[in-house]
């Protein structure tokens, strides 16, 4: 079978993951829809196909991981994005949440640190026909200010505090979604900047997220 298809049999199963998201407390329809609309399978290696619709995280290679459904849904539904919103991811891995956002608004930037995982998330975003969005190799930690600011900026690696960069290059009424603790688990937070000078923090559930790298990261050789 080819590798690029999405049969009968996978949207099968989609449909039975949003359903479990849906149990799980994920209520935005425009997030449940999308989740339903990208094929999750295509984002694995052929052979671990069959892991694609459970509710886990899978090892992508280089010692990341494509994040959980679940997670992807939450981070998605706190990012709260609107067609026009010009967005920025940090943390390409797969390109499976980059598709996703893709869904809601075509004003995306994705920036990935790991030069192998860029690589082969380009090819494979250009192959499935979601290239829309604007691919960087790089240190998201310190953002993206050529193409600042930003109406939500979502960050796919757990980090150890506020990175300072991400903050300056939201837009006032801009959304900065990122998980921050220590290196097991972390607290998804959103921050809202409510005026030039004015950010509103909100702590919500805890989760576990590969490390992020970086300046505004943690130091790993
Ligand atoms: N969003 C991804 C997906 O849908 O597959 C999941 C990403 S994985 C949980 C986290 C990713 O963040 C890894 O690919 C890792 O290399 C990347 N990363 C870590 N630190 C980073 C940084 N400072 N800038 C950009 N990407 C970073």
């Amino acid at each position: 079978m080819s590798p690029l298809k999405d049969t009968y049999r996978h949207q099968g199963l989609r449909r039975g993951l949003v359903r479990e998201l849906r149990q799980r407390g994920i209520h935005d329809e425009r997030v449940l829809a999308a989740l339903a609309a990208v094929p999750r399978h295509l984002f694995f290696e052929p052979a671990f196909e069959a892991h694609a619709y459970q509710d886990k995280a899978f090892p992508i290679g280089e010692g990341q991981t494509i994040s959980q459904p679940y997670t992807v849904a939450y981070q998605t539904q706190l990012l709260g994005v609107q067609p026009t919103d010009r967005v920025l991811e940090v943390g390409t891995g797969s390109g499976y949440q980059c598709a996703v956002l893709l869904r809601l608004t075509p004003h995306l930037d994705s920036i990935e640190f790991n030069e192998i995982l860029f690589a082969r998330t380009r090819q494979r975003l250009a192959l499935l026909g979601a290239n829309g969005a604007g691919l960087h190799c790089g240190d998201g930690s310190v953002g993206l200010p050529e193409r600042a600011p930003f109406d939500a900026i979502l960050v796919t690696a757990g980090a150890p505090g506020l990175p300072p960069a991400l903050l300056r290059q939201l837009r006032v009424g801009g959304r900065l979604v990122i998980p921050v603790g220590g290196n097991h688990t972390q607290r998804m937070v959103r921050v809202t900047r409510e005026g030039p000078e004015t950010f509103v923090r909100e702590d919500f559930e805890e989760f576990r997220f590969v490390p992020l790298r970086g300046a505004s990261g943690w130091q790993i050789k």
